[in-house]
């Protein structure tokens, strides 16, 4: 695992976020391995079945405050909560739209860092069941510093605890709960790297697919990587079957570095490598998430550097239109030029599938909210920024800059 990743080379996050304040010392109940309840239940003379009772209010209930825990005597909610949160999510926004289909979360954390989490509601349609899909993020920030993406914009805060990850999940079950409705996918395509937090990623994401606890079938939950090649030879090693998902953006080597700029420590091709492999040993075929940017990554040349590297591989790509972002110079690809792509991929026999419904919206939609939140760059700094991705883009497509 890298000490540091590449992008943190390439200089100041564009939006600075106000210092964070002190932590809270008690762990959230939700990321505490069982053992460890058991023992605190012991040692305050309760009897094994108030284990069960309080992980029935913590899974299925998903309990976000000590009131909730009803079945326990007043005295040993207030002890828990002496020691433990219950929820590590101390206040949460809720801004629906789509008709309310799609909730985005906004959370605030114990040390005032801000994430976001949106939950996605996809109604029953023929034979397909009702979907609930909620984005989680991994971490407070990114330091991928992809520039197309508004959580990159913000740099690297920190990463989340497994607690506060298994939360997010936590949270939108209980409000689902509260319309009749069941969460049935979760996937980590929130704020963060999901592989540079790869230990408590992993501890969460065994959490919310153990059958014990948040219950879910692990093809039901997708981790999203930008290409983070030991996170991925871990998820190689321990085999879980997650549905792993790759943001490729680029197959050139040198567009990718400037849209993934983790690309010149991980190139496209080690990626795609171990992409391959987590295919073989899990059976499971890899997601690749594409961007269509405006000029930059979808000419006919993208779409034949892209086929050469996926035609032999289980993939599937899905195509994203880009969501506008505050301070890039970009936007998407018109849709005509989308549906050419999509047709130069699958005529060259690589699967793709364009993304027209809410799910385009997951990515741009986490990160937006802290970023509003934080205020608007200097002007000069943006003006700079978008002047080094006009240049290097530029350089990456083989064209004079202007
Ligand atoms: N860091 C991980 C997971 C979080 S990002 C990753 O990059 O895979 C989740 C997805 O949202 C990625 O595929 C990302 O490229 C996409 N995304 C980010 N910004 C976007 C934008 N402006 N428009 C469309 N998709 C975006
Ligand atoms: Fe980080 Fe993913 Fe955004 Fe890139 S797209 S900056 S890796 S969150």
């Amino acid at each position: 695992m890298p000490s540091e990743p590449a992008a943190v080379v390439r200089g100041q996050p564009l939006i600075n976020l106000p210092p964070a304040g002190a932590r809270d010392p008690r762990p959230g109940l939700s990321g505490l391995a069982s053992g460890r309840i058991a023992d605190w239940l012991g040692g305050h003379q309760q009897p094994a079945y108030r284990g069960r009772q309080l992980a029935d209010h913590l899974w299925s209930g998903a309990a976000q405050a000590p009131d909730e825990l009803h079945t326990l005597p007043h005295a040993l909610r207030a002890e828990l909560a002496t020691d433990f949160r219950v929820s590590t999510l101390c206040e949460t926004e809720i801004r629906p739209a789509d008709n309310g289909l799609t909730q985005k979360g906004l959370h605030r954390l114990d040390d005032g860092r801000l994430i976001e989490s949106v939950l996605m509601r996809y109604p029953a349609r023929g034979w397909r069941r009702a979907r609930a899909t909620v984005c989680i993020s991994s971490q407070a920030g990114c330091a991928v510093g992809c520039p197309f993406c508004a959580t990159g914009e913000l740099g690297f805060e920190r990463d989340l605890e497994t607690a506060e990850i298994v939360d997010q999940a936590r949270f939108w079950r209980h409000w689902l709960a509260g319309v009749g409705q069941r969460l049935t996918n979760v996937v980590f395509m929130g704020m963060g790297e999901p592989l540079l937090n790869a230990d408590r990623v992993l501890e969460a994401a065994a959490a919310l697919t153990d059958s014990g606890r948040f219950g879910l079938g692990a093809r039901h939950v997708t981790i999203s990587t930008s290409g983070v090649v030991p996170g991925m030879e871990r998820l190689i090693e321990e085999r879980p079957q997650y549905t792993l998902a790759v943001s490729l953006h680029a197959a050139r080597p040198e567009l990718r570095d400037v849209l993934v700029p983790l690309n010149r420590r991980y190139p496209v091709h080690e990626v795609v490598d171990a992409a391959a492999r987590y295919a073989a040993t899990t059976g499971r075929r890899v997601t690749y998430e594409y961007v269509m940017i405006d000029g930059i990554n979808d000419t006919h040349d993208d779409g034949l550097a892209l086929t050469h590297l996926l035609r032999h591989q289980q993939a599937h790509v899905n195509l994203i239109p880009m969501n506008q972002v505050a301070h890039t110079p970009w936007q998407a690809s018109p849709m005509e030029r989308i549906e050419a792509f999509a047709l130069q991929l699958r005529t060259a026999g690589v699967g793709a599938t364009v993304r027209r419904n809410r799910g385009a919206e997951i990515g741009a939609a986490c990160g937006q909210l802290a970023a509003d939140r934080a205020g608007a760059p200097p002007p000069a700094a943006v003006a700079r920024r978008r002047q080094l991705l006009v240049v290097e883009s530029a350089a990456a497509l083989g064209r004079p800059g202007s």
